[in-house]
């Protein structure tokens, strides 16, 4: 079962309590973006296999929306974090690469 603490009411909710919101950190396009860009914000998605930055709502708690990043593979969660951020908080950002040793945040090159 995933268990998540929402970060804004300390909560520990199992999923039944959340809704899930699809990935985060897109990376939103306006009306002056091309037809590619458009197209690629409203329908492509990552699906990775390990770690994925995810949207989730407390939904049967404060309704507060939140980030979570976690393995698709294990569940393990490495936290939680708000939702008005554009990239992982660094505490975050060096937790999965404590527990997975190479991993990279997409943005840092
Ligand atoms: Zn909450």
């Amino acid at each position: 079962m995933l268990i998540l603490t929402c970060p804004y009411c300390g909560v520990a909710a199992d999923e039944t309590e959340l809704a899930p919101g699809g990935e985060a950190h897109l990376t939103r396009e306006g009306p002056g973006s091309d037809d590619d860009a458009f197209a690629g914000y409203l329908f492509h998605r990552e699906n990775p296999k390990g770690v994925h930055f995810e949207r989730w709502r407390h939904a049967m708690g404060c309704g507060k929306w939140f980030h979570a990043a976690r393995c698709t593979v294990t569940l393990e969660v490495f936290g939680t974090y708000a939702a008005q951020v554009t990239e992982p908080p660094r505490a975050i950002r060096d937790a999965v690469s404590a527990r997975r040793p190479g991993w990279r945040w997409r943005d840092l090159t």
